[in-house]
């Protein structure tokens, strides 16, 4: 029998790799390794090697029958910031009052360790009696550009002809206390970059220029003031927020030929890019006038409507620590948004107040807590006792 995971120790380990995307460290050779241990299939998947950084990703599966229950997240962390501002070394792990710190300790690689735990738990009381799968999608690009990660492997999947069932991702979903949150969708985001090309000239003669910093004053105002939606029923409305606005005029006695400027919507189930786009350009058009709009956008709405995923995963969570969680789309944009084409999706993890912070830490008492849910999980969702 294989040494029994701890969810802290193991959680420790990975925080220990300086895993800043693109960079693996061996992180994701941790949990390989761990899951080699305890009978996982381990698949080793580097993409994106032709191009800048190659990007370490893993997907294991223990089983072969159905379904296939997999469990997604991420072992990359976003940089430390400042390493003084920090009350430890942000990569040494250390606990202190019931705490671990370090970068990735609930943003994720506590989530990753207690899902391990969990999954080893469960597999061992079950024994040879198991019929389904459990598997694990682990990238290394998630806080990145997320283009040789998550969908890259869902791709791998499809072409091995490879099914899953339902898919729980690791992110902190908890706002407050653990167990508070589930996440059910998330919000899209499209970033617009503008800009509007007028006539340069001298400020005492307006009528023989036209003012490019005027037309995207009026755009912005536009756009800004318009309201989108009034929300939906698992959604807050959707909202435009100017990120910046630049002109570069040194001089103040002349009209600018022209001005940019860079602003981001976080979009609900009411639309989608493509319907936003051509709300933009009539938006623009009523203004008028020479502009460029160059359009991004990095993920579109999504929801998974409440259902067996959703349920057995508040009863996991009901019977460990007692709580009813809410179901939120509040939030960025997360890996769900490429599973949810392929499977029933839900996030939850650990309280999410210090991620992407100086101190990220977790609660010791929480990596217990969340394996307890995670494996009690797994239980309802197998054996729905
Ligand atoms: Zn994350």
């Amino acid at each position: 029998m294989s040494e029994i995971v701890d969810p802290t120790a193991f959680a420790a380990e990975l925080i220990r790799r300086p895993s800043v995307t693109p960079k693996d460290e061996g992180a994701i050779e941790v949990v390989a390794a761990s899951l080699e241990q305890l009978g996982f299939a381990c698949h080793r998947l580097v993409f994106g090697a032709n191009g800048s950084a190659p990007i370490q990703n893993l997907y294991a599966r223990h089983g072969s029958g159905r379904p296939n229950l997999c469990f997604a997240g991420h072992t990359d962390v976003v940089p430390a910031g400042a390493a003084e501002a920090w009350s430890f070394d942000p990569f040494a792990a250390s606990v202190r009052d019931g705490m671990l710190y370090g970068r990735g300790a609930v943003d994720m690689k506590g989530a990753v360790a207690a899902f391990i735990a969990a999954a080893q738990r469960y597999l061992d009381e079950r024994g040879p009696g198991f019929t389904g799968s459990i598997s694990l999608l682990i990238t290394g690009d998630e806080e990145g550009a997320a283009l040789d990660g998550t969908s890259k492997v869902l791709e791998w999947l499809d072409a091995r002809g490879e099914t899953l069932d339902a898919c729980l991702v690791g992110e902190p979903t908890s706002a407050r206390a653990l167990g508070d949150m589930i996440k059910i969708g998330r919000r899209g985001s499209l970033t617009g970059r503008l800009t509007v090309h007028g006539v340069q000239g001298h400020t005492a003669y307006p009528q023989l220029a036209d003012n490019a910093a005027h037309r995207l004053i009026a755009m912005l105002h536009a756009l800004t003031t318009a309201e989108l939606d009034a929300g939906s029923q698992h959604f807050e409305p959707s909202t435009v927020q100017v990120s910046t606005i630049d002109i570069g005029n040194p001089t103040s006695n002349v009209i600018p030929a022209s001005a940019r400027a860079v602003f981001n919507i976080r979009f609900n189930d009411h639309w989608s890019g493509a319907r936003l786009k051509r709300w933009l350009a009539e938006k623009l058009d009523e203004i008028g006038g020479g502009y460029e709009l160059d359009v991004t956008v990095s993920g579109e709405s999504f929801l998974v409507p409440p259902g067996e995923l959703t349920e057995r995963l508040t009863e996991a969570i009901r019977r460990v620590v007692g709580r009813i969680p809410e179901f939120s789309t509040t939030g960025g944009t997360s890996d769900a948004r490429f599973i949810q084409a392929r499977c029933p999706v839900a996030e939850f993890g650990l309280v999410g107040q210090t991620m992407h912070k100086t101190d990220e830490r977790v609660a010791l008492t929480d990596l217990a807590q969340l394996t307890e849910i995670y494996h009690t999980f797994l239980g309802l969702y197998f054996d729905r006792s």
